[in-house]
C-alpha cells in the first residue's frame, strides 16, 4: 500500500476496496452511452453516496467544433432464427448491440446480416465492444463461437432503440475550500458492462468525493461524472469562464486492474499535479510508470487542449487497449480487484494530500543554523538511522524554506517523502521557527 501513513491502515483500505467492488457490481448490469437513460441511472445511484447534480444540455447544442448528439435509449434487441430461439439476446450481455445503433426490426438473409456482425476471432469467448456514435449504423457484438452458429439461411434481427432529440446528461459535485481555486477529477461513464473501462474510474471518483467531504480542504473540487470526449467537450464549452480556476486536475480510468500504476503527465509535463503524483508514486515502494503526454487517450485530451491547457494528467493502471479485455466482455467484475481499487483511490488521496500541504515557508533564523537541541528538536541521544533522517528532515526545511521552495520542492531536493518533510515542517511551526509565506488569496 502506499506509504503516506495517514491513508488508514490497511483493513480499512481493503474494506474501501470491496465498497467500490460492490459499488461496480451495482452499476454493472446498466446499459449506458454517451446519452440516455443508463447515465442518468448511473447517476442516481449515485447520489446516494455523494451530493452530485445532473445537468443536462439539449442535444442539436453547439460546443466548440461538436455538436451534442441526438439522445439514444435501448430497449431490446435480439437475434432470432425462425424457430423463435434468440441466438444473440440483449438481455444477456448489453454489449451485443453496437451502441448508438439505428433501429432495425425485419427479416433478413445471412449474407445481409452478415457485415453487420463483430467479433474476436482470437478470444472466440469474448464480445467485443463497438460504438457508433457519429454515423448512422448499427451492428450485433458477439463472441466468435456465437457467430459460427449462425449457420441458418434467414434471421429476424430487432434492434428496439431511439435515436431522438433529448439530452447530453452528466453529473458534477463541487466541494468548497477555503480558496476558489479548484482541483478537477474527472471519470468517464459512457461505456455499458464494461468495468476497468468507466466502472473503475466512477468508483474511485466517488470514494475520492467521499474522503474529500471529509477532509479540511484548502481547495476547492469539482468532480464531474461525463460521457467520453463530447462530454468533457461540452462541459468545457458551458464553463468556459469558470475554467481558470482549475489549478490541478486528475482524469480517473482503468484503476481496478491489478496492473501497476501508470501515471500519464499533463501537457505541461512540470504541473504541480504532476510533480506530486510522481513524488508518491515514486516513494510508494510499488512499480509503476510515468508517462509524457500525447495528445491521445481520455478527456485529458479536451483538458490539455491548447486553448485550455490546464493542469491535469491521467491517473490509470495499464493503460487502455495495452490488456486483451479492453474493450470485451472480459473487462468484467472478475477483472475488478478490491486490492488495486484500494491502492489506487490511496495513491490519489496521497497525492491530493501533496497538493493540500505543499506550501511555502520562511525560515525565522536564516542566519547560520538554529540549535535545535535547546528546543527539544534534536534528540540528546541520537544514532538510529531514523532519527537521523528524521533531523536531516528538519535540516533541509530549515535550510531551504527560504521563500522560494514549497515543501514538494524540499522533499524531491532531500530525496525525503512529502510525508517526512511535512512532519518536519509542522515540529519547525510549532517550535515558531518557520512561517508560512502567504499567498494572495490568503490560504
Ligand atoms: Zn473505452
Amino acid at each position: 500500500m502506499v506509504n503516506s501513513g495517514k491513508s488508514g491502515d490497511r483493513n480499512e483500505s481493503l474494506k474501501a476496496g470491496q465498497a467500490m467492488h460492490g459499488l461496480i457490481t451495482e452499476l454493472f448490469p446498466i446499459p449506458r452511452s454517451i446519452t440516455g437513460q443508463g447515465v442518468r441511472e448511473t447517476l442516481r445511484i449515485l447520489q446516494k453516496r455523494i451530493p452530485l447534480s445532473i445537468h443536462e444540455v439539449p442535444s442539436g447544442t453547439k460546443v466548440f467544433d461538436w455538436v451534442v448528439p441526438l439522445e439514444w435509449n435501448i430497449r431490446d434487441a435480439y437475434i432470432k432464427n425462425l424457430r423463435g430461439e434468440r441466438v444473440v439476446d440483449f438481455r444477456q450481455s448489453n454489449l451485443h448491440v453496437v451502441s448508438y445503433s439505428q433501429p432495425v426490426r425485419r427479416r433478413m438473409s445471412r449474407a445481409e446480416l452478415l457485415p453487420h456482425l463483430h467479433t474476436l476471432p482470437d478470444r472466440p469467448d469474448w464480445i467485443p465492444y463497438r460504438t457508433s456514435y457519429y454515423k448512422e449504423s448499427w451492428g450485433f457484438c458477439l463472441s466468435h463461437n456465437q457467430w459460427l452458429g449462425l449457420t441458418d439461411e434467414e434471421y429476424d434481427v430487432c434492434i428496439d432503440a431511439a435515436l431522438t432529440e433529448g439530452q447530453l446528461t452528466y453529473g458534477e459535485v463541487f466541494l468548497p475550500g477555503r480558496s476558489q481555486e479548484e482541483v478537477l477529477i474527472s471519470a468517464h461513464i459512457c461505456h455499458p458492462s464494461l468495468c476497468n473501462d468507466n466502472l473503475s474510474g466512477i468508483a474511485v471518483a466517488t470514494f475520492l468525493t467521499e474522503w474529500l467531504r471529509a477532509q479540511p480542504r484548502r481547495y476547492s473540487y469539482r468532480i464531474l461524472f461525463i460521457p467520453g470526449t463530447i462530454g468533457s467537450i461540452t462541459w468545457l464549452s458551458e464553463h468556459r469562464e469558470q475554467v481558470s480556476g482549475i489549478k490541478h486536475g486528475l482524469v480517473l480510468t482503468g484503476v481496478g486492474d491489478a496492473g501497476p500504476i501508470t501515471y500519464k503527465k499533463s501537457r505541461r509535463g512540470d504541473a504541480e499535479i504532476d510533480r506530486a503524483m510522481a513524488h508518491v508514486l515514486k516513494h510508494s515502494g510499488q512499480p509503476y510508470k510515468v508517462l509524457d503526454f500525447i495528445p491521445y487517450g481520455y478527456d485529458e485530451r479536451q483538458y490539455c487542449s491548447p486553448g485550455f491547457n490546464l493542469a491535469v494528467g491521467c491517473f490509470s493502471r495499464t493503460p487502455h487497449s495495452q490488456y486483451p479485455e479492453y474493450h470485451t466482455s472480459a473487462d468484467n467484475l472478475d477483472f475488478m480487484k478490491p486490492q488495486a481499487l484500494a491502492e489506487s483511490l490511496s495513491y490519489c488521496e496521497a497525492a491530493i494530500e501533496v497538493l493540500e500541504q505543499n506550501k511555502t515557508y520562511l525560515n525565522q533564523n536564516p542566519f547560520c543554523e538554529v540549535q535545535l537541541g535547546k528546543r527539544g528538536l534534536y534528540r540528546a541521544i541520537g544514532g538510529q538511522a531514523g532519527e537521523k533522517s528524521r533531523e536531516m528532515a528538519l535540516l533541509w526545511v530549515l535550510n531551504l524554506s527560504d521563500g522560494h521552495h514549497a515543501v514538494l520542492d524540499i522533499a524531491e531536493r532531500a530525496e525525503f517523502s512529502f510525508s517526512r518533510i511535512q512532519e518536519a515542517v509542522e515540529a519547525l511551526v510549532g517550535a515558531g521557527l518557520l512561517q508560512e509565506v502567504r499567498r494572495p488569496d490568503n490560504t
